[in-house]
């Protein structure tokens, strides 16, 4: 297949890497002119996508998508597919999708979860949403990248999927941190604290998979200073993705709410730039009730 990868940063780079090892003709583009192995670079967007199958995005926001969906839609050969593999807004991927049909052209919103080492080494998770003819065909490119792939609906199913899921994500890290920390101040050991909620009712991804204590449970960022990983400012920007769809759906989501209000906290005006999303535990050992 004949490829354009638009946006090769941090996770862009390596999926387009691993469509060109595996045998795909890449033509890449990204304004900061970052390259990847394998890939060939463009002198522009629209020259990048002028004669590919499949064209796919990895940006990062939904005014960037929109922007680079205007440059390249007029640009791509008919019936072509338009896979954009972005976290971004459920509108921007729906309005995007409309563009790309209305030209004549194929649309999937299939953002990822796998983080940068599910990006390196081929095993992201797609979720993604648009017609079957169109998830099929951008398929066999998902499991090249990833391990899995649910077509999980129409346009906009995806970020849809993608935002619950983190929603959920960010609100049990909250969790499990403050839980911690009250442990702490009962004075219960975090491994013996580890030991039990591993393997009762309070077990979750964050507690068995991504520890935020450190020395506990499996290697985790909190092992290395809570260097990201998935940093807390990422999963800010999923937060209130979140917030803004529960806001367009009028869907009531007050721990999606207060999770996005600490995690904005977090970011601007404590210390959690930079920092992986795990380092709300040293947030909350520090504090009181007041
Ligand atoms: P990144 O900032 O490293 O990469 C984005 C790239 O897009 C940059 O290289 C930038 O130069 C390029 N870009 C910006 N505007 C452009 C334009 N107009 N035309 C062409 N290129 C342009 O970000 P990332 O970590 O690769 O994340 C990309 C997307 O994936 C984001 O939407 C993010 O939320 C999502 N995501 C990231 C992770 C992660 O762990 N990093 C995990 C899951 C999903």
């Amino acid at each position: 297949m004949q490829i354009a990868f638009i946006g090769l940063g941090n996770m862009g780079a390596p999926m387009a890497a691993n469509l060109a090892k595996a045998g795909h003709s890449v033509i890449g583009f990204d304004t900061a002119g970052t390259t990847a192995e394998g890939v060939t670079n463009a002198a522009t967007a629209p020259e990048a996508v002028a004669g590919a199958d499949v064209v796919i995005t990895m940006l990062p926001n939904g005014a960037i998508l929109r922007a680079v969906a205007e440059q390249v839609i007029p640009a791509m050969k008919p019936g072509a597919v338009l896979v954009d593999c972005s976290t971004v807004d459920v509108d921007s991927a729906r309005a995007v999708a409309e563009q790309a049909q209305a030209a004549g052209l194929k649309a999937v919103d299939a953002p990822v979860s796998g983080g940068t080492g599910g990006a390196i080494n081929g095993t992201l998770t797609f979720m993604a949403g648009g017609t079957t003819e169109a998830f099929q065909i951008a398929k066999p490119l998902f499991d090249i990248m990833g391990q899995k792939a649910v077509h999980c609906g129409d346009s906009g199913a995806g970020q849809a999927a993608k935002i619950c899921n983190n929603m959920i994500l960010g609100v049990t890290m909250i969790a499990t941190c403050e839980a911690f920390a009250l442990a702490d101040k009962l004075g219960l050991d975090r491994q013996k604290m580890f030991d039990v909620v591993s393997t009762s009712s309070g077990y979750s991804w964050t507690m068995n998979a991504y520890c935020p204590a450190p020395g506990v449970g499996p290697t985790s960022p909190a092992d290395n200073g809570y260097k990201p990983g998935f940093a807390a400012e990422l999963m800010l920007k999923d937060l209130r993705l979140s917030q803004q769809a529960a806001e367009s759906a009028d869907a009531d989501t007050p721990m999606g709410q207060l999770a996005a209000a600490l995690y904005t906290q977090f970011v601007e005006t404590e210390d959690g730039k930079g920092m992986d999303f795990s380092a709300m535990l040293p947030r909350f050992e520090k504090r009181g009730r007041g």
